[in-house]
């Protein structure tokens, strides 16, 4: 079987440092497993990406040396893919329209003693849509704007048995789901969760590389997959690179840009070889920095 995998940036501002090592551990990946590495465009929020990203992201890529299949998937021009998928689980009557705004959450949260919190201290959703009868449903759906929330106990109950994920090491994760999630937006109709499960199966991924950061939304991917009867990827995610004070490296910090990095003089292959080769996911450069040994790292980096 064909091994696929791909490398999904959002364009919400320049690739960073931190998103060519993702992307070099996908590229690295599918080398040693003879697999196929696709790009795909995560553009879904309208709120966040620009379209002007979009070239610059495509541009660094190249300049880093990763090459992938045309056409490359873009979010935005596969509307109807999601739109499908929202109208099966409303078949399987496990989302539900939402009516609520962050304040009025909050407003809610405040009354309830014990309000349920989330592992980062977040509050949760506590279900004051979950229970509409269908017919004040329909009747806000036509005067209010709504998201879509997946009704976590009525779609646990579709699966049949406990939910888990599956890592490259054969490991099996329990894909715990803590509240109702937002599957489609108020404002962009749908929600990463969805398009991305939907793109995934759509584009054949068998191994999905991604940033530890996003293992938290593992258990709500497994769970959209198998109500939507789409196949089970693998999941390898790795650990992020971060700042040497331990800090995620931003697309807002220009020092760390692809583009930035190129107009320095760097060599995408000696940069490439250096980010895989590290002991431990840290850049060792401070931002605005001119110690000696970041200029001599630099020095050894660069075209010359
Ligand atoms: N588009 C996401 C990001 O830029 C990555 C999503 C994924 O790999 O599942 O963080």
């Amino acid at each position: 079987m064909l091994c696929r995998t791909r490398f999904a940036p959002s364009p919400t501002g320049l690739l960073h440092v931190g998103n060519a090592y993702s992307a070099l551990l996908c590229e690295q990946w599918a080398k040693q497993h003879d697999a196929e590495l696709l790009l795909r465009i995560e553009d879904i929020d309208h709120t966040r990406c620009k379209p002007q990203f979009i070239d610059s992201m495509i541009e660094d890529l190249q300049w880093l040396g990763l090459k992938w299949p045309e056409p490359v998937r873009v979010q935005s021009r596969h509307l109807d893919d999601y739109r499908a998928a929202i109208h099966r689980l409303r078949g399987l009557g496990v989302i539900y329209p939402c009516f609520c705004t962050r304040k009025s959450i909050q407003r809610e949260m405040e009354h309830i003693a014990l309000a349920p919190h989330a592992e980062d201290g977040s509050s949760l959703y506590p279900g004051i849509c979950r229970d509409l009868s269908s017919g004040e449903q329909a009747r806000r759906m036509e005067r209010y704007p709504f998201a879509w929330r997946l009704d976590i106990q009525k779609a646990l109950l579709k699966t049949n048995s406990p939910l888990h994920w599956r890592d490259d090491d054969g490991g099996m994760h329990s894909a715990d789901i803590d509240h109702d999630v937002v599957i489609g937006r108020k404002d962009i109709s749908f929600s990463y969760h969805l398009s991305v499960v939907v793109d995934d199966a759509i584009q054949g991924i068998s191994h999905i590389i991604r940033g530890q950061d996003l293992e938290p939304s593992t258990g709500i991917h497994r769970l959209l997959q198998v109500l939507l009867g789409l196949p089970e990827p693998t999941y390898i995610h790795h650990k992020l690179l971060k700042t040497t004070e331990g800090e995620r490296l931003a697309k807002r910090n220009s020092a760390t840009t692809l583009s930035s990095l190129r107009q320095i003089g760097l060599c995408p292959e000696k940069l490439g070889a250096f980010l895989l080769n590290l002991p431990e996911p840290i850049w060792p450069f401070e931002q605005e920095s001119d110690s000696t040994q970041d200029s001599e790292i630099l020095r050894l980096l660069g075209n010359s």
